[in-house]
């Protein structure tokens, strides 16, 4: 496993597994079992994928020690604020049967965001929370954040894949010291994704399938990906990523595909936006 480190100088598995749409519990901790079989450390669930308990089993199954995996979680829109973030911040640790995490994402960048980080950087400071992080933020919304706040985020997760290859932001977030995270690697498999001609042509060059072709692509640039899948023999293929680099010419083939557009949601819609602020999970 190759690994970034963050801010702060916590290390963080460039590659994780993504629990998102895997609620059903038997089913979840067969995955994520079958993730720490083949290899993978960080595990990235959330609050809102109701499926915390089943990851914190199977971690407990796996017998492997707390201190070398790297679990990431979320705080949900409900839950921002100062209060609301503190009791959430605990209901999640108690679902994953840990007295601490790894990392604690501000799941969207809605609501009481600044009352949140709040009680996140009193967490972090209390050694509660190894790194503190944000998903969703656009440049001038981390920018805002960092500008009222002691601690930056360590981690920007953004949707980022072949379609939408987020070049400002990556640039931005190189100057501030944030590792970015990218969420939907395979842009969920929308627009084709598998059978993209760029990804295609490029595995059967390497021998290796469009899916790792896209996650070495990403952990190359020192961007962590945590793709899903439910399948035993996905879950190991794509945790095969590292054994090969593409050529420069090959990168700039993959860099004439983006979009500049996201392809699973767009934060500047005002429609999607009301749609996650009213989304509400059951405690
Ligand atoms: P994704 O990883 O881009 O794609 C998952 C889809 O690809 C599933 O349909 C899966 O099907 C398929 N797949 C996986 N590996 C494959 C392979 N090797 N060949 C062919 N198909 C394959 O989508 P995602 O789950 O939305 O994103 C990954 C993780 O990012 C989530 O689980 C979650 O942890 C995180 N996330 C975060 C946010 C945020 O706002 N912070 C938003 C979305 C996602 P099978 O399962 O049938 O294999």
């Amino acid at each position: 496993m190759k690994y970034t480190t963050l801010n702060n100088g916590v290390e963080m598995p460039l590659l994780g597994f993504g629990v998102y749409q895997v609620e059903e519990p038997s089913a979840c901790v067969r995955c994520v079992s079958d993730a720490i079989a083949a290899g993978y450390r960080l595990l990235d669930t959330a609050a809102a994928y109701l499926n915390e308990e089943s990851v914190g089993r199977a971690v407990r199954q796996s017998g492997i020690p707390r201190d070398e995996m790297f679990i990431t979680t979320k705080v949900w829109v409900q839950d921002m604020g100062y209060e609301r973030t503190k009791r959430a911040f605990a209901r999640s640790l108690a679902r994953l049967g840990t007295d601490y995490l790894d990392l604690y994402l501000v799941h969207m960048p809605f609501g009481d965001v600044f009352g949140a980080w709040r009680a996140m950087e009193e967490l972090y400071r209390e050694g509660r929370i190894r790194a503190i992080g944000v998903c969703n933020f656009s440049i001038p919304r981390l920018a805002d954040l960092m500008a009222h706040h002691e601690t930056a985020p360590a981690v920007n997760q953004v949707e980022m894949h072949l379609f939408h290859q987020q070049r400002a932001m990556k640039e931005f977030a190189g100057k501030c010291g944030i590792r970015l995270e990218a969420w939907s690697p395979f842009a969920e498999g929308k627009r084709d994704f598998f059978r993209n001609e760029v990804l295609s042509s490029l595995a059967e060059k390497y021998g290796r399938t469009v899916a790792q072709v896209e996650l070495n692509w990403l952990v190359r640039q020192g961007v962590a990906a945590i793709p899903k899948s439910a399948r035993r023999e996905r879950i190991e293929e794509n945790f095969d990523v590292f054994g090969f680099s593409l050529s420069e010419e090959d990168d700039a083939l993959i860099a004439a595909c983006d979009t500049g557009r996201p392809v699973v949601g767009d934060f500047e819609d005002p429609g999607f936006v009301h749609y996650l602020c009213t989304r509400v999970y059951d405690v």
